[in-house]
């Protein structure tokens, strides 16, 4: 596991790359069926304009276009020639097929690119989608990030996620199925969920024995429901403390060789509200570390299959 007691991304990438991969977000124009009307009209309480997505290129612009810039942007902090292309603004797989497939292929075509990611929905994932995704993955390294956020209904019904459990256990089993690697994103630090609630989450996504996770904490940023919210009914935020108490909890509970993708958020400086310390990210990193030595703990030390 590196010089970390859990399994990041670079140490998988290392693995199977041999050195560095950079990770490019684009933006490939879909909306989402969550703010579309198709299931609601206003999305999950805590998305933003953007799509969950913050840090993608500008869908006005062709995707290579957006990769260009993305290098040139990222070529100043990491050097490496290559690329896992991230289709991560809204839902990636909500479009035809024909137009998913041209998109998907043309970011395959460009010079250095070593795989492809792609954030979607479960109810994004029909049966023609699944059969597109199983070709990508025989050519190249692919993988599907679903934002389940919580296993809890009560959660569900607070976000306005759109979907039931049921459904992202029956699209993790597809994927499965195909040998395409998922990544499910959960959030610690909603509002209405205990230490115990949280666990149980990461102990449902442990289960699954999937390829990758994403934990972060819940913000609130200015342009979302969840700040509208915040406002009329504050609630108690998590304090870095308990955010990193939860964070090695759940770490210990995946498996060993699940790939930790992230574990404190990308929060956007001028539109969030709270939680604040988690804009040092540098400090939440270098503290998770710090405890799992204390309490001399590491991934997958209560994980039980
Ligand atoms: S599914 Fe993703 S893009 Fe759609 S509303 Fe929820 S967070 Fe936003």
């Amino acid at each position: 596991m590196s010089n970390k007691r859990y399994n990041t991304l670079n140490n998988e990438f290392k693995r199977i790359f041999g050195g560095k991969v950079m990770k490019l977000s684009v933006d490939g124009g879909f909306t989402c069926p969550n703010r579309d009307g198709t299931k609601g009209s206003r999305g999950c309480i805590f998305c933003g304009e953007e799509g969950s997505g913050e840090f993608a290129g500008s869908r006005q612009i062709p995707i290579k276009e957006q990769l260009e810039q993305q290098k040139d942007l990222l070529s100043k902090k990491w050097n490496s020639d290559q690329y896992i292309i991230y289709f991560q603004n809204f839902t990636n797989t909500y479009g035809t097929i024909d137009r998913l497939r041209s998109l998907y292929y043309e970011a395959l075509e460009l010079e250095g690119v070593v795989g492809i990611a792609i954030a979607t929905r479960p109810d994004c994932l029909d049966e023609e989608v699944i059969e597109l995704l199983t070709d990508i993955n025989k050519k190249t390294f692919l993988w599907v990030e679903l934002g389940l956020q919580s296993i809890h209904e009560k959660t569900e019904k607070f976000i306005r996620r759109g979907y039931p459990l049921s459904l992202y256990d029956k699209a993790i089993d597809e994927l499965k199925r195909n040998n395409i690697r998922a990544v499910t994103h959960l959030i610690i630090g909603f509002p209405n969920e205990s230490k115990d609630e949280i666990i149980q989450s990461v102990k449902h996504v442990a289960k699954t024995n999937t390829w990758g996770i994403k934990l972060h904490s819940l913000y609130i940023q200015r342009d979302t429901d969840l700040y509208n919210y915040y406002i009329k009914n504050p609630f108690s935020i998590m304090t870095m403390d308990e955010y990193i108490d939860i964070t090695i909890e759940s770490l210990e509970r995946i498996p060993k060789s699940m790939v930790v993708h992230r574990i404190t958020g990308d929060g956007k400086k001028d539109l969030l509200i709270e939680p604040t310390w988690s804009l040092n990210k540098l400090k939440v990193l270098t503290s998770i570390d710090k405890e799992l030595k204390i309490r001399d703990t590491f991934q997958g030390k209560l994980f039980d299959t």
